[in-house]
């Protein structure tokens, strides 16, 4: 096991790292930007580096200044949390190639599944159901494309084979918009990730976005830790998590969880991971896998008792899984809720002075946040300030735990989205579950 990991990352996800290092007892460096040396784990972390200015390029997503910041206090591995360098295969490989281990899957995994198209290809050949699409990139061919779009059947969505964060996709209904929307989305792929490559698939209509956890040894075991339905989105970012993903019957859940299983062992996948579905009439449809630690992980936590950093960590040490498939029970109900420093109107960004934080408690509620009483949040990132997750023996117990949480939290001086939140899980189609992807635009739309 390791003796000293650097977390690459700030914010809550941070505190959440630092959180199972120490319980591991494993010593932690903290780098943070100049505007982020007061986050709270910097502040309980044994070491910190400043890794630069407040610009993300410049400070997080800076792979020489981290990789010197590994040397500097000798840590032996780096967690890179979500988002910022997460996913990226290029620091991953820089990271050992400097002798250093990086808590994550191989470069060369994180770089299949960063390629959709690839992604799709290695999990049709595991069994994992995929949408019916291209099956590859578009041809050049106008000719050919009309005819991939004829097989599948209008209406489709074209996307970046590289694509992420809800970028890169185009809808199309009709054959005359086909070829304009296909160069269109070619364009953006290439001026956003730098590769034109676009794929094609059959636009579900009414999806929910359902998705399984895994953990995966690389060493010939995986294991799942069932579900999510992480629907409520609005312009494809989650807002409002659960676990288990209700109303979905068992045999279907498990052939998926099974294929799921067998695609981590045929990638030899080391690591957390997670395999995004859109799930409807009865059917789930992969769409992605994320090689990292998820915003909504704690979910899958409250219902299955498991904590998913420290098994990460270990079995990117180099140990073998602590628990067996036989071990997961899952077990009562659990939500999340992000909340955000943002207009709950507008959803325009609202960083400053946070002059007073009441955090809800009580049986079944947990917070994961690195908010305090005089905390600054800056205006240079992503603005989530905390996750509310709160656990049931059943699904009203667990929403209900939620309504009440959110009426007990303050954040004081600055707008958060606290009031959409307690405005959905009031809901009654919320309430009643299974609600699909277009559900909340449509609601804010009204
Ligand atoms: P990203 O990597 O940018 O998040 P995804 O492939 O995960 O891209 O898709 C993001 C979201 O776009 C999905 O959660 C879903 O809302 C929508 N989407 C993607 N593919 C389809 C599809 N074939 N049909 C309908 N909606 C889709």
């Amino acid at each position: 096991m390791f003796d000293k990991i650097l977390i690459a990352n700030r914010g809550e996800i941070a505190l959440r790292v630092l959180r199972a290092c120490k319980e591991m007892g494993i010593k932690t460096v903290a780098v943070h930007s100049q505007i982020d040396r007061d986050l709270k784990h910097v502040r309980l972390a044994d070491e910190s580096v400043c890794i630069g200015p407040n610009p993300s390029p410049k400070s997080y997503l800076n792979v020489p200044a981290i990789i010197a910041a590994m040397e500097i206090t000798d840590a032996q591995a780096v967690h890179p949390g979500y988002g910022f360098l997460a996913e990226n295969a290029d620091f991953a490989e820089r990271v050992q190639k400097s002798g250093f281990t990086f808590i994550g899957p191989d470069p060369d995994v994180i770089r299949m599944m960063g390629d959709k198209v690839e992604a799709i290809k290695a999990m049709k050949k595991a069994g994992v159901p995929t949408v019916p699409g291209s099956d590859g990139p578009l041809p050049d061919d106008e000719e050919e494309c009309h005819k991939i779009a004829k097989r599948i059947g209008y209406p489709i969505i074209i996307k970046a084979a590289a694509g992420g964060g809800g970028r890169g996709m185009r809808v199309v209904h009709t054959e005359a918009a086909l070829i304009s929307s296909i160069r269109v989305t070619q364009g953006e792929a290439k001026a956003a990730f730098g590769d034109g490559t676009v794929y094609m698939e059959k636009f579900l209509q009414n999806p929910r976005h359902v998705e399984v956890q895994i953990l995966s040894d690389g060493q010939g075991s995986a294991i799942h830790l069932g579900d999510r339905d992480c629907s409520l989105q609005r312009r494809h970012q989650k807002v409002l998590e659960e676990a288990p993903a209700p109303g979905i019957p068992q045999e279907v859940r498990e052939a998926t969880y099974a294929a799921c299983v067998k695609a981590c062992i045929d990638i030899k996948y080391r690591g957390a991971g997670t395999f995004e579905f859109l799930y409807e009439d009865g059917r789930f449809y992969f769409i992605e896998m994320n090689t990292r630690i998820q915003v909504e992980h704690p979910v899958s936590e409250m219902v299955t008792g498991i904590d998913l950093i420290k098994e990460q960590i270990r079995v990117c040490s180099g140990l073998p899984l602590s628990i067996k498939q036989s071990d997961i029970v899952i077990k009562g109900h659990s939500f999340e809720c992000r909340i955000n420093a943002e207009d709950p109107k507008t959803f325009m960004p609202c960083p400053g002075l946070v002059k007073g934080f009441h955090a809800p408690g009580g049986l079944g509620v947990r917070v994961d946040s690195h908010l305090y009483n005089g905390y600054t949040v800056p205006p240079n990132y992503d603005s989530m300030i905390a996750k509310i997750i709160t656990y049931g023996d059943t699904r009203e117990i667990a929403l209900n735990r939620m309504r009440n949480a959110l009426d007990e939290t303050i954040v004081d001086g600055i707008r958060t989205n606290i009031p959409l939140q307690q405005m959905l899980v009031r809901d009654e189609a919320f309430r009643k579950g299974g609600v699909n992807i277009h559900y909340l635009e449509k609601k804010l739309a009204e």
